[in-house]
């Protein structure tokens, strides 16, 4: 009897290994990159690269998920009647789920974004340009409602005096405004996601989801 549960045991554990490495790596790594310009708080820099998928270095990839810039690592997650939007092909399934969850119970969900390849994070550079990935060019992040949960400056805990970056003004108590004790963070949360309301220090980021932090 043993025997036969080691080799059960066995069989899964293989199985699961097959499944991992059943898909082929892509041949290129393409994505379109651009940088935030802290000056004049526009995007600069588009462009497009591309390269063998084998030549993938430094921050193309990210250590905490696995996850890399390259767009053949997307997958789209469609749920209409939102606009279709990216992640991460490693989590797309278990985000989809808890939103599929959300939708079915009618929580005011309006507007996602998902995977962009902005260098939107990190130190400047001479120019005033961001030089990070944020954890959207991994895939590895979702933007919820902006227009009802802004992204702040200045605001190590939220009073009237943070300063509003990107989206809407945060109100909590309205509809579709995410907040610690609602629904829809609450969820995300029980699916492995981190909430930008709950980033340490000085900026809130109300709108985002992501898997590894901000
Ligand atoms: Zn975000």
């Amino acid at each position: 009897m043993r025997e036969r549960k080691t080799s059960v045991l066995i069989f899964l554990i293989l199985l699961s290994a097959c499944a991992a490495w059943s898909r082929e790596l892509p041949e290129t790594c393409t994505y379109h990159v651009y940088s935030w310009n802290a000056k004049t708080q526009t995007s600069v820099g588009h462009r497009t690269i591309r390269h063998p998928y084998d030549e993938i270095k430094g921050d193309e990839v990210d250590p905490a998920s696995g996850c890399t810039v390259c767009e053949e690592d997307q997958v789209t997650i469609e749920l209409p009647p939102l606009k279709p939007f990216r992640f991460c092909r490693n989590y797309a399934p278990v985000l989809k789920a808890a939103l599929e969850t959300l939708l079915r119970a009618g929580e005011p969900i309006t507007e996602i974004d998902g995977y962009h390849a902005g260098r939107t994070r990190g130190a400047l550079d001479k120019n005033g340009n961001r030089t990070g990935f944020s954890s959207h060019a991994y895939g590895t992040a979702v933007d919820i409602n902006r227009n009802r949960n802004g992204f702040y400056h200045d605001c190590f805990v939220f009073n009237p005096k943070c300063r509003l970056m990107q989206g809407g003004p945060w109100r909590p108590g309205t509809s579709g405004t995410l907040t610690a004790d609602g629904v829809i963070v609450e969820t995300l949360k029980a699916a492995g996601f981190k909430w930008g309301g709950e980033e340490e220090g000085s900026q809130k980021d109300f709108m985002h989801i992501s898997l590894t932090g901000f």
